[in-house]
């Protein structure tokens, strides 16, 4: 087993092969740090996706129905919300070849 010293940069607190410094709980495993950096960002982005796309009325209709406990119900109102997803793709997509077109 190799040993390794980390000098904690926060407290300056010399630690003996630990992710997590002993004295502040800082970061000290650079590799860990980068992974839960990238993970944080990864969930803010989802976070921000999910407030900025507001869902629409049907969108929020289709997915309650979705949830229906009769299964038919259940796998028609999928269809539709597929179906509904699928053309939301679609008018975005037209939407913004428009927008580049116009803008040229
Ligand atoms: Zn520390």
């Amino acid at each position: 087993m190799s040993k390794t010293y980390i000098k904690c940069l926060k407290c300056n607190t010399v630690n003996l092969n630990l992710d997590y410094c002993s004295n502040c709980g800082a970061i000290l495993n650079i590799v860990l740090k980068r992974k839960l950096e990238r993970e944080k960002r990864a969930e803010e982005k989802l976070e921000l996706e999910r407030l900025t796309e507001k869902p629409s009325t049907i969108e929020a209709f289709l997915r309650k129905g979705s949830k229906h406990s009769n299964i038919i119900i259940r796998l028609i109102f999928k269809l539709f919300y597929y179906i509904w997803f699928f053309f939301a793709i679609v008018i975005g997509g037209l939407i913004a070849a428009v927008i580049s077109t116009v803008a040229g």
